[in-house]
């Protein structure tokens, strides 16, 4: 059984798409680290997570305040860019455990800023340069991840 699924993406549409198609495997919840350089995609892949959960306004870098909520109709969405966390002390003053409840998405850009004050991840999400387009490589780094793994691969 495969602990990877890898697909190609040629445009910000499809790293979209992508976003999209993961939301019908993380509905009950899941820890997400993005991985990968300034601009490889990973917050593009976020607003298609939470644009697929059903919010229908703008999603923003929570570059400068570290997470942004979105407390839609069927989950609660935790949007977190560590890249600007200076100490890692820092999470704990904000109560950084109180999102990561089991059926809550908690979406991480920058996760090594973190080490140590959050807890390890369902699944890893690596984003790549491929030229100008991009490759998504999702892992499972638990059971519920390997599931979710398992029916990107199944859906074709
Ligand atoms: P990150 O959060 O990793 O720094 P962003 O999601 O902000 O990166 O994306 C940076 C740029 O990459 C955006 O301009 C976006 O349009 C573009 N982009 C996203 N996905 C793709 C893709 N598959 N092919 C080409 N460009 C993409
Ligand atoms: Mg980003």
């Amino acid at each position: 059984m495969s602990n990877t699924f890898s697909q190609h993406l040629a445009d910000e549409a499809q790293t979209v798409a992508m976003g999209e198609r993961l939301c019908k495997y993380i509905k009950n919840g899941a820890v997400l680290f993005l991985h990968g350089d300034l601009g490889a995609g990973k917050t593009t892949l976020s607003r298609g997570i939470v644009q697929g959960m059903g919010h229908t306004g703008k999603v923003k870098s929570p570059t400068y305040t570290l997470v942004e909520p979105y407390e839609l109709e069927d989950v609660s969405i935790y949007h977190f860019d560590l890249y600007r966390l200076g100490d890692p002390e820092e999470l704990e003053y904000m109560g950084i455990r109180d999102y990561f409840s089991p059926n809550a998405i908690c979406i991480i850009e920058w996760p090594q800023k973190g080490a140590g004050f959050i807890p390890s991840p369902d699944l890893n999400v690596e984003m790549a340069y491929d030229g100008e387009q991009r490759t998504v490589t999702v892992s499972a780094n638990s059971e519920r991840g390997q599931t979710i793994v398992m029916q990107l691969g199944q859906d074709g």
